[in-house]
């Protein structure tokens, strides 16, 4: 085993599994994913530290287990179309692609985007597309949505979200001020959305129509 292959076993016993996080197919997919191609070549020793990292533009690839814990709680199945908002390095969609059938992973900063895409590209992912849009507003496209994954911090949840999840779609997002935010998941059930709380976080903000201002 290389050294980053021994390091992502260590933070999956340690840093994931060690905090509860028993799915095991999301525990193989933390496992298969090299975190460290997603993380800039100045970070990237530390890419399997218990901690998010700049990826540039202000942005951040989020920390492992917040990575685990939100792809744990959108319950992907095989079957399941899934949107991102926020794709940054493009790591999440990485982990997911591995999940589900189709990701659509939506960003706001063309640069950012194309940088998820090289990286995706680089590991022979194919299942996920990489659009650059405002995600506040969803992506009709293609909905429903099984799952929808929002990965910046929000005020409210944008409603286009809850009006593009399908019946039976959960939702995860942090919600909250700018500096901490909630962990959030939505079920929508009989066409009304169910809230749960998972605990404090702290993300970079959605900027956007139904996000903050810039
Ligand atoms: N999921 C990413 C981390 C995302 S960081 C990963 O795995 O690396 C948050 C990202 O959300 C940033 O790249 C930021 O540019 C983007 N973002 C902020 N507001 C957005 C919006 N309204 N629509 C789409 N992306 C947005």
């Amino acid at each position: 085993m290389d050294r980053y292959a021994r390091e992502r076993v260590n933070m999956v016993d340690r840093q994931i599994r060690a905090r509860g996080i028993t799915d095991q197919r999301v525990l193989e997919a933390m496992l298969a994913v090299p975190r460290h191609c997603f993380v800039p070549a100045p970070y990237r020793r530390a890419a399997y530290e218990d901690r998010p990292l700049p990826i540039g533009e202000g942005q951040t690839i989020s920390q492992p287990y917040i990575v685990a814990l939100m792809t744990s709680l959108i319950e992907p199945g095989p079957g399941d179309r899934v949107l991102e908002i926020g794709a940054g390095s493009g790591y999440q969609a990485a982990v997911l692609a591995g999940l589900v059938e189709r990701v659509i992973s939506v960003e706001r900063i063309p640069s950012i985007a194309s940088g998820a895409r090289m990286n995706l590209e680089r590991l022979g992912i194919t299942n996920v597309e990489v659009v650059v849009s405002d995600g506040t507003e969803g992506w009709a496209a293609a909905a429903p949505y099984d799952g929808i994954i929002v990965t910046a911090a929000c005020p409210a949840i944008p409603r286009p979200l809850i009006e593009q999840l399908a019946e039976g779609g959960r939702l995860v997002a942090p919600v909250g001020g700018r500096d901490v935010q909630d962990l959030i998941r939505v079920v929508k059930r009989g066409g009304k959305p169910e809230e749960e709380s998972f605990g404090a976080v702290c993300f970079v903000p959605l900027i956007g129509r139904h996000g903050w201002q810039e």
